[in-house]
């Protein structure tokens, strides 16, 4: 089975792991501050800090804004339940625009109308290692005074004409095992303002400035010197890493043209995809159900996944609760039933990929 994604660590980590522990200090030490400057500088900020999971970097990233009760976090319904989950936690209200078909992320105009008198943070969703169209989405946070938040969880090192993600608003990234940069579980908050950083920084310190000197109400969101460990060496062939996916992305997108119901990802004038998945959309045309469609796959020996089934809100735990305002999103609705995401990780081989997409035709033109 050519699966949809795979954790290989090599003799680097082995020896970076192997040192944290003999060196018997396994909390928050110099390894994640390494790691937070290195992280930095992938992402053109002044700060990045450290914590626990991409859900604790968005919860943070929200935290440290002030919000009061009834502030809405505008963002999109085509996302992980992480997105919606961080803005409950913090005790603001979740509002949703529209999608972009030709990207996955919110769509400016949308984001416009969907605007309320409350609307405080507006939070772009970078799906699939693209980011959300920014220079339009900045220009409408100017105008009507949001703060931007970037759920970067998907777009490592991704950029808009050289602008990496985490660096137009605050970022917020994830280290989850499927990640393109893995720690097993992690996070880090990216922004350029010395005093969030600051605020950032105790927060995820139980509130203390110095020992004992607490100035906030805190947490303990630190990750630790295990972890960034693991991501160090990462880093380090990181740029190779996407330029691989990148790679098997164009090999894909040549193979799978034309194609009768299959519609390949995009990706827009001035990105740099950094191809976390690469999904096609399955439309009627293709004669199969998306469900038939991912079985035969997986009789073929090709993993796939479907990131995300359905609209981040039309689940039990939201669907009353005061603080989730829905509303019509025609797109983002219509692409959660097309979307499968195909294998596109550099431990694929050349074959892999050519197998990958022969596969999909072989299934679509009804010889599987
Ligand atoms: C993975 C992910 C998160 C959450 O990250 P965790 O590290 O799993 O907590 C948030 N948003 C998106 C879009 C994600 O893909």
């Amino acid at each position: 089975m050519i699966p949809i994604s795979v954790v290989e660590f090599g003799t680097e980590q082995e020896e970076l792991v192997l040192g944290v522990l003999r060196s018997g200090r396994i909390a928050q030490g110099e390894l994640v501050e390494q790691f937070e400057s290195r992280f930095a500088e992938l992402c053109g900020t002044k700060h990045a800090v450290a914590v626990n999971n991409g859900t604790t970097a968005l919860i943070a990233a929200l935290s440290v804004l002030g919000l009061r009760p009834g502030d809405e976090v505008l963002t999109s319904p085509f996302t992980f339940a992480a997105t919606l989950n961080s803005i409950l936690e913090v005790g603001a209200t979740a509002r949703f625009a529209d999608i972009n078909e030709s990207d996955f992320t919110l769509d400016p105009k949308s984001v416009e109308e969907s605007l309320s008198d409350s609307t405080r943070v507006l939070m772009p969703v970078h799906l699939y290692g693209q980011m959300a169209d920014m220079d339009s989405l900045m220009a409408i946070a100017e105008r009507h005074d949001l703060v931007v938040v970037e759920d970067a969880a998907q777009a490592h090192g991704a950029s808009v004409n050289g602008r990496a993600a985490g660096s137009y608003g605050i970022g917020a990234f994830s280290f989850y095992a499927t990640k393109n940069i893995t720690t097993g579980e992690g996070g880090m908050i990216t922004t350029d303002d010395d005093e969030l950083a600051g605020r950032l920084r105790i927060l995820r310190n139980q509130g203390m400035r110095a020992r004992y000197d607490y100035v906030m109400v805190g947490q303990n969101y630190r990750m630790t010197d295990l972890q960034a460990a693991l991501a160090l060496p990462q880093l380090d062939r990181y740029r190779e890493s996407v330029q691989k996916r990148n790679e098997f992305a164009g090999i894909l997108t040549e193979r799978l043209s034309g194609l009768r119901g299959v519609l390949e990802p995009r990706v827009a004038l001035g990105r740099e995809h950094v191809w976390h998945q690469y999904t096609i959309r399955l439309t009627p045309d293709s004669g199969l159900s998306r469900e038939e469609f991912v079985a035969k796959l997986a009789e073929h020996g090709v993993g796939s996944g479907v990131y995300y089934p359905k609209l981040v809100f039309d689940y039990a735990p939201y669907r009353n609760h005061p603080r989730v305002i829905t509303s019509e999103v025609p797109v983002a609705a219509h692409i959660a039933a097309e979307v499968v995401s195909l294998p596109v990780h550099p431990h694929l081989t050349l074959d892999d990929v050519k197998k990958v997409a022969d596969t999909v035709r072989v299934i679509i033109e009804g010889q599987g």
